[in-house]
């Protein structure tokens, strides 16, 4: 189905169009509108509207809905929904103004533009559907309002760009009414294109199969008739890193080059720390520090060998759940990393987390820079495929890596834990607050338990590659 969430990302292949209009798996935000929290933001600023009708249900029937109440001639309509041929838009609000109802999103950012193609597509399918219909305006939420109260309301209004993706709209039209599936052609939009897999990697041996190697370079070998993994393999310069994510595919053992693992840890020194946040994005910040929809830091974990064959000693730190903690989180990280101190990190999150720190804290700025030029990505040897195995599944995250290198450690399994990821972490804290002292005491403990794993974790997969650069 298309919606106003995934019309902006056609890229004029007839074959896509036909497939999404098709396409009954939906992601989450399409399916309920927007995400869950996101919809309880909405939830508080719509209280700003004058009382109306809400329409429920699945598309179908609540398009019938929206048809029949608009028929009654209801002024104010929460959630009205309408649907064209494959095609559906749902409106936050749309309200009747000198005979033509206007829309209005309501949106939690003051970032408005992204939402102006969003709001006139739902014009235009509105007006597909026999509705006459007014302004567009995006509710954006702005510091004052991340309080519930003040709205900015901006008219997105915009006859050449609504004359735009009429057009555009008019061409996946024609596709969908197509009479069987296009055949797909190769061009270098199918790189972000979520039927890739569909089109051309469904078959193991297909060279778009490969994760080690970019789209750009999977495509020009293609177009000269490399078209599978073994034409690949037979070529001199196929990648190493391909081939050896090829190889893992026949194996179960792990498959690592010294040379690479040894590079990497060389740039590595003692006393080496491990360091982990957690965060949580903020939609009603109380703190003029802030802006909605800012991610602020809510807890770390840092593991510290001082020295070769010392035990680590742990540091942690954790938020309340109810004030913003970010300045104890920068007084705690300055006190326990020193400015000698070699950190790990996995991916580079922790890095982006340092510097919003060091903008909103500037009096930690220079100490918490020291840390942030200190930190080495310890995802990047599983990236490249230094070490890697076939549980790895082509993927490199912590959660991916750390079973495939230790399947029978059941300490180090986060399916045993009470948190087992970090979108659970991030909803435990943010109910913290909500809490029986009991509860919180149990939540808290729990979280930590999460955090320090992670850093253990990050231990555990530098011993690993400690072994095989260690290798004769
Ligand atoms: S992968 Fe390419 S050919 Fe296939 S649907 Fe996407 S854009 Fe079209």
């Amino acid at each position: 189905m298309i919606t106003q969430f995934n019309f902006a990302k056609f890229n004029g292949c007839p074959r896509q169009a036909y497939l999404t209009a098709r396409d009954k798996s939906k992601s989450l935000r399409e399916k309920y509108n927007l995400s869950f929290r996101l919809k309880e933001v909405q939830k508080d600023m719509l209280k700003s509207f004058p009382d109306g009708v809400t329409v429920y249900g699945d598309v179908r029937h609540s398009a019938e809905d929206t048809r029949y109440i608009i028929d009654k001639g209801e002024q104010v309509i929460y959630n009205a929904t309408f649907a064209v041929k494959n095609a559906s838009a749902r409106c936050d609000v749309i309200m009747l103004e000198n005979g033509a109802y206007d829309i209005y999103a309501v949106r939690p950012t003051s970032r408005y533009t992204r939402w102006i193609d969003e709001l006139l597509y739902t014009k235009i399918i509105m007006q597909k559907a026999g509705v006459k219909v007014g302004n567009c305006y995006v509710c954006a939420i702005d510091r004052e309002g991340s309080a519930g109260k003040v709205l900015t309301v901006i008219n997105v209004n915009n006859d050449r760009r609504e004359r735009k993706l009429g057009e555009k709209l008019k061409d996946i039209f024609a596709n969908i009414s197509l009479p069987e599936v296009p055949s797909p052609r190769l061009v270098k939009q199918c790189g972000s294109c979520p039927y890739l897999e569909d089109c051309f990697a469904k078959d193991e041996n297909s060279i778009f199969s490969l994760k080690a190697i970019p789209f750009s370079k999977k495509m020009s070998l293609y177009q000269k008739g490399v078209k599978t993994v073994d034409k690949y393999l037979g070529l001199p310069d196929c990648d190493e890193r391909a081939r050896r994510e090829i190889m893992v595919r026949n194996t179960d053992e792990d498959v690592y080059s010294k040379e690479d693992i040894r590079a990497f840890l060389s740039q590595l020194s003692y006393p080496l720390g491990f360091l982990d946040f957690e965060t949580m994005e903020v939609f009603h910040p109380t703190d003029p520090i802030l802006s909605p929809m800012d991610t602020v830091i809510t807890q770390f974990s840092y593991h510290l060998i001082e020295n070769e064959g010392a035990e680590s000693v742990h540091y942690e730190f954790i938020g309340d759940g109810i004030n913003y903690c970010e300045k104890e989180a920068a007084e705690k990280l300055c006190e326990y990393i020193k400015e000698n101190h070699c950190v790990l990190m996995y991916s580079d999150y922790e890095k982006i987390c340092i510097e919003c720190l060091m903008k909103r804290h500037g009096e930690y700025a220079q100490k918490l820079g020291i840390i942030r030029d200190n930190l080495v990505d310890l995802e990047k040897p599983f990236e490249k495929k230094f070490l890697v195995n076939r549980r790895m599944e082509g993927k490199s995250s912590l959660k991916k890596v750390l079973p495939a290198l230790y399947p029978d450690d059941e300490k180090l399994s986060y399916s045993r834990m009470a948190i087992k990821n970090g979108q659970q972490a991030e909803s435990v804290y943010a109910r913290l607050g909500k809490m029986t002292p009991a509860e919180r005491e149990n939540a808290m403990r729990d979280l930590k338990e999460y955090c320090a794993l992670d850093t253990l974790a990050m231990i555990k997969l530098w011993e690993k590659l400690e072994f095989y650069g260690k290798m004769e």
